[in-house]
């Protein structure tokens, strides 16, 4: 398919509106992501037609949604392309589907002294649930340095691996710097070792291709709210040989096969670790963002946005005193920015006023931003309906702002 951005952001009756009166330019994509009107549409055709309880009903309205419950964990198996559609477990997302793994892989296989190996360029969601886990079982959390381009130093980790450890835990791509990690070569390091690698996806499978069974990745998560999908509703993947080893992480309805006072046999894969009535629309709405993005091609995605990237790179840095964090030759979208003697938060008000939305502070890694010796940044974050015309925008404003502030 021919990548038409402005067919494409008629798909989003969000970019249509209005702030102060300004055209909304959304630069926020990081955070989370607008949704495509298929998307919305699906939720109020589900609601309007088809809802009922998942797997509990013998009536006709629970078969119909039990069956497009279980069609998108097909859609999202195929997406990953996983093994087996029962080694996708729907999450409420990526913090959800960390702690699910922390928890319940760390009961099971982390004892006293074991070693848990993260980034230093982790989201505080890959960094904190494994921090718990460590404090829980005497264990001990390491850290893979990286540079000041914001690259990970890879020697390092081969420094840091020992017979105890036993998990790897990777962000994919880094929500504040951009940078895009070599997994490949993680993933291979690890497994000469023998020690299961945790992807942490929620910034790449957006952007990226992303092939679970390739990758030979042990463990994958992201939200759904990231692609396109509502918030809420989110993904694990896990090799079925892990899955069934570990015990669930929430117990009660549905993650069941039988219960007596005396006793309770769990349920097997995939509903042993759905506890609850999951958000089943959520999964619907998301498999068909899915279908939506898989239309329009990744590797179409990727490339576009990479010309966003360099553009506004190239645009940013004509700005006096402008400093980005994160210049990896490997980057997803994502420009995190400070300019002399402003504060990032002015910048980001003022820009707001102008009908652009940015974030800024610390994007939940104040790891990264002790190891620049920094408050926090302001963010521009892309994605495939953002325009160059956007970035133009985005450039005047930072001109203008700084005019104001200096
Ligand atoms: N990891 C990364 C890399 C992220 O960017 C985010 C969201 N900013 C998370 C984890 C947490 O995602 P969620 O809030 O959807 O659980």
């Amino acid at each position: 398919m021919k990548f038409q951005v402005e067919k494409i952001r008629e798909d989003f009756p969000i970019l249509k509106e209005k702030i102060y009166g300004k055209d909304l330019i959304y630069l926020d994509n990081g955070a989370t992501t607008q949704k495509p009107k298929v998307v919305i549409d699906k939720i109020t055709e589900h609601y309007s037609k088809f809802n009922a309880n998942i797997h509990r009903g013998t009536h006709y309205l629970s078969q119909v949604s039990t069956e497009n419950y279980e069609n998108a964990r097909k859609t999202v198996q195929n997406f990953i392309n996983a093994k087996n559609d029962y080694e996708i477990i729907f999450t409420k997302g990526t913090t959800d589907g960390i702690n699910l793994i922390a928890y319940s892989f760390g009961e099971k296989f982390i004892k006293e002294n074991d070693e848990i190996i993260i980034s230093a360029m982790e989201h505080h969601s890959n960094i904190v649930p494994y921090q718990v886990l460590c404090q829980r079982k005497k264990a001990k959390l390491k850290i893979i340095k990286m540079d000041k381009n914001g690259v990970l130093i890879l020697e390092e980790m081969d420094k840091l691996i020992t017979k105890n450890t036993k998990l790897i835990s990777i962000i994919h791509a880094s929500n504040t710097l951009g940078t895009i990690n070599p997994i490949e070569k993680i993933i291979k390091k690890a497994h000469n070792k023998n020690i299961p690698v945790f992807l942490d996806a929620a910034q790449s499978i957006q952007h990226l291709e992303i092939d679970v069974q390739k990758l030979d990745v042990d463990f994958l998560v992201f939200s759904g709210h990231k692609i396109f999908a509502p918030t809420g509703i989110g993904v694990l993947y896990g090799k079925e040989k892990f899955l069934n080893k570990i015990a669930p992480y929430q117990s009660g309805g549905d993650m069941i096969k039988t219960v007596t006072f005396e006793k309770t046999i769990y349920n097997e894969l995939p509903f042993k670790f759905e506890a609850g009535t999951v958000n089943y629309t959520g999964a619907i709405a998301m498999a068909t963002a899915i279908n939506y993005i898989e239309n329009i091609g990744i590797k179409n995605i990727f490339n576009y946005e990479k010309k966003l990237l360099n553009y506004a790179t190239k645009k940013l840095l004509k700005i006096d005193g402008l400093k980005i964090y994160g210049n990896s030759d490997e980057k997803t979208a994502v420009i995190s920015f400070n300019i002399k003697n402003i504060h990032h938060s002015d910048i980001g008000e003022i820009l707001d006023k102008l009908g652009i939305a940015i974030r800024t502070g610390t994007h939940c890694t104040e790891p990264i931003m002790d190891f620049f010796g920094i408050t926090g940044t302001a963010r521009a974050s892309f994605s495939f309906y953002n325009t160059f015309e956007e970035i133009d925008k985005l450039y005047e404003g930072i001109l203008k702002a700084k005019k104001m502030l200096s």
